[in-house]
């Protein structure tokens, strides 16, 4: 099993919107992470980034939400575009997973026609009818896709949802940032058990330090998914990767380099 790791540009955003009331108003960019899993029964991306009519026009596309997060991405950086680096076609990817629905993670939502695609029924439920305080992260046009091959995941009935048999790849649930989030455990044979954690904890300072994330449906359910990470750090040793760590990010290789 391998893991690649890859970067759909960044975000152009202030520091208190990573980190709530820390920062506040200080210029701040962040990555906006993809993977794929090479298994021998599947290739699992977990996220697909942004759309790639962000290219061009995002603010037709993410409307004003480029007002406080500014997407800078080429072609190049699109998902399907990314997967050739590495000699995956769309249609050979098996399992899409989806740590939520936000723009920034649903944007290629539609080019995987073979794949099953695992969401939380929470998250697909509220990402078409969100809060307001929400709504500007959720495009409809991105994941508004009923022909595709959805599962819906309920929760905690579902923790450690075993995606393919052999306990190698398991959806953790971990709402809080949104309502139905969830990360992706990939226990890799080198590297050790690795957490994905999309954007439970954005960024180290959040997981180490009492400090809520800058965008949050559920904080009480937010800081119980970091301490679920924390606590999974500590007693399993499992690695957390977290989402949108300019500082953190830099010290991955990027695909085609991979980690087995
Ligand atoms: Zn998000």
């Amino acid at each position: 099993m391998k893991l690649y790791m890859f970067q759909c540009g960044i975000l152009k955003t202030k520091k208190h919107l990573i980190t709530m009331g820390r920062g506040i108003g200080q210029p701040f960019d962040v990555p906006v992470p993809f993977f794929l899993i090479k298994h021998p029964r599947g290739n699992v991306l977990f996220d697909t980034g942004n759309a790639l009519a962000v290219v061009n026009n995002k603010a037709k596309h993410w409307g004003t939400v480029v007002e406080s997060y500014d997407p800078v991405m080429t072609k190049d950086d699109y998902v399907v575009a990314q997967l050739a680096k590495v000699g995956v076609k769309p249609e050979e990817i098996t399992h899409v997973i989806f740590s939520h629905l936000h723009l920034d993670h649903a944007g290629g939502t539609g080019e995987f026609s073979n794949a099953i695609h695992y969401v939380q029924r929470t998250e697909m439920q509220y990402a078409y009818m969100p809060d307001f305080f929400q709504a500007g992260a959720y495009i409809r046009a991105d994941f508004d896709k009923p022909h595709l091959n959805w599962h819906l995941l309920e929760g905690y009935q579902d923790d450690c949802y075993d995606v393919l048999g052999d306990g190698k790849l398991q959806i953790v649930f971990t709402p809080g940032h949104s309502p139905g989030h969830q990360s992706l455990l990939v226990k890799l044979e080198k590297w050790g058990p690795t957490l994905l954690t999309g954007d439970s904890v954005y960024t180290e300072e959040i997981l180490e330090e009492d400090v809520l994330p800058g965008l949050v449906y559920s904080p009480p359910d937010a800081v119980k998914s970091i301490k679920k990470m924390r606590d999974l750090r500590r007693v399993n040793g499992v690695r957390i990767i977290t989402g949108h760590d300019p500082i953190a990010w830099a010290k991955f290789n990027l695909a085609p380099a991979c980690y087995e």
